[in-house]
């Protein structure tokens, strides 16, 4: 904590959904008064970003795309504003003294830079499953020994947390992660093989960055928070439970060995995630949405499909097999993922990249360094580019 009593926060990620939400969370928490901003950092939106330095009152805007910087110079020009780019001022600016760093960058570009701030000992409120799918006990360890708390801010795992009563671990059965189920929970394969990116991103109730809504059609989300799952919570691949809920109100569950299931409910709002992160373990006041609980009326669930929805499978497999198969999975999508929104490739032949990869690394064994990961990462990317090119070929 500053001097001043108030909690230093940097927020990677800034410019996007997430970032935009934190930043509306700090002001609803008192704003200048409770928080001081140490770094804001996006990518392309450079305007987004000049306007969130200066209204926060940032001390540093950082964007990872080099060529940006000039614009943001200007952008900046007239304050005394710090401004950097490149991958390395990510990593600068996640590596300033703030209590709680807020992880929003979107895919594995997040890696890096919340992996400094985990070393340097801040708080990390979690939102890039990224860093636990592709590198999940490397991270952890980070975090321990950084000495910061590791707080999750994806709804899910932000619901199992708050769920978890302490020293209750040993009691634990099961954890059950909810998922809509995506605006193709009723559609049929062939259906879904013709979509587009602009088809597949209409997420039914959440509104989210362009990766995790085509991730919550496919139900890639869900298999990466599968992972990120195991390596938050400490358990096994076969104590983690997926339940389709297509209202997405109980954001998930505990199940303990005497039957009892403790569950979080919610409007769908990430905001209320993003201020207990930041407030834990306080819960802070909030302008959200209240559940009406008579409007609503009732709650439906049913058991995913793993044939429709094969990234499911692929979690399970991934879990299974161990070693750097969440990372081999994480890239291989990442990059299936961007080919998908080129229109290079189908929708349903991001699952069948990730699998063919990961097949074809199953030799792989665990990362001992980050290194490691990383190289398995690059390694996952290019075999992913050449399936996409081949499938372009024969198309
Ligand atoms: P967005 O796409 O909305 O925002 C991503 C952020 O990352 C933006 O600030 C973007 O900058 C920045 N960014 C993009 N590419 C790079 C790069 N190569 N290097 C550094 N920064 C980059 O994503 P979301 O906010 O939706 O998601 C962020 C993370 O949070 C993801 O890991 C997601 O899975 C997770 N999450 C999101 C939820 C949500 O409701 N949105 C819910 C739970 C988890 P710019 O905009 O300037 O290009």
């Amino acid at each position: 904590m500053a001097e001043t009593g108030r909690r230093r926060i940097s927020i990677l990620g800034s410019t996007g959904s997430i970032g935009v939400n934190t930043l509306d969370v700090v002001n609803q928490l008192g704003g200048r008064e409770a928080f001081d901003v140490v770094a804001v950092t996006g990518n392309a939106n450079v305007a987004l970003l000049a306007e969130q330095a200066r209204t926060s009152g940032a001390k540093l805007a950082a964007t990872a795309d080099e060529k940006c910087y000039a614009a943001l110079k200007e952008a900046l020009a007239g304050t005394d504003i710090e401004v950097a780019a490149g991958r390395e001022a990510l990593i600068e600016a996640a590596s300033r003294d703030a209590d709680v760093v807020m992880a929003a960058i979107v895919g594995t570009a997040g890696l890096a830079p919340t992996l400094a701030a985990a070393k340097r000992g801040a708080d990390i409120a979690l939102a890039n499953k990224e860093c636990l799918v592709s590198a999940g006990e490397l991270f952890v360890k980070a975090v321990a020994e950084g000495g910061g708390r590791l707080i999750p801010v994806d709804s899910e795992h932000s619901a199992i947390f708050q769920c978890l009563e302490d020293n209750q671990h040993h009691a634990v059965e099961r954890i059950v992660l909810t998922a809509s189920g995506g605006p193709f929970r009723t559609w049929s394969r062939e259906q879904m093989a013709g979509v587009t990116a602009d088809v597949a991103r209409a997420h039914p109730n959440w509104s989210m960055g362009l990766k995790i809504s085509i991730g919550s059609a496919s139900m890639f989300n869900k298999a990466l928070e599968m992972i990120e799952a195991k390596h938050l919570f400490n358990v096994a691949p076969e104590q983690i439970e997926v339940i389709v809920h297509p209202q997405s109100v109980i954001h998930s569950m505990v199940g303990y060995r005497d039957g009892s299931v403790l569950a979080q409910l919610g409007c769908p709002d990430m905001r209320t995630a993003i201020g207990y992160a930041l407030s834990y373990p306080e819960r802070p006041q909030l302008n959200v949405e209240r559940l009406d609980f008579a409007k609503l009326a009732r709650l439906d669930f049913e058991a995913p499909d793993e044939v429709r929805f094969p990234a499911l499978r692929l979690a399970r497999t991934a879990l299974e097999r161990g070693g750097v198969q969440g990372a081999v999975m994480n890239a291989a999508e990442e990059i299936s993922f961007h080919a998908f929104c080129e229109g290079r490739i189908g929708f349903l032949q991001m699952a069948d990249i990730a699998e063919q990869v990961m097949d074809d690394m199953v030799g792989y064994g665990a990362a001992a360094s980050m290194d490691d990961a990383f190289a398995a990462d690059a390694e996952a990317r290019r075999r992913a580019g050449e399936l996409i090119a081949q499938k372009e070929m024969a198309a």
